[in-house]
C-alpha cells in the first residue's frame, strides 16, 4: 500500500494525474488513496517531487 507524508505533501496533484487506476483522489487539501484500488505500480511514487509516497509492504 502507498503511505503519504502529509507534511511533505504540497498538493501538486501529480500523483493524482499519473494513476492508472484511479486510486489517488486529490479533494481540497487532503490526498485520498484507495487501497483496494491500488495495484502497487509505484508511478505516484516516481512522480512526486518532494518524495512524500512511499510504497509499503503488505501487512499481512
Ligand atoms: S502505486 Fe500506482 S496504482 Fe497505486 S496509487 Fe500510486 S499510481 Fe495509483
Ligand atoms: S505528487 Fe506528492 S506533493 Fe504532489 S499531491 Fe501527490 S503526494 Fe502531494
Amino acid at each position: 500500500m502507498i503511505e503519504i507524508d502529509r507534511y511533505k505533501c504540497g498538493y501538486c496533484g501529480a500523483c493524482v494525474s499519473v494513476c492508472p487506476t484511479d486510486a489517488i483522489e486529490l479533494v481540497g487539501t487532503w490526498i485520498k488513496i484507495e487501497e483496494g484500488t491500488c495495484n502497487s505500480c509505484k508511478a505516484c511514487v516516481n512522480v512526486c517531487p518532494v518524495g512524500a509516497l512511499e510504497l509499503e509492504p503488505d501487512r499481512n
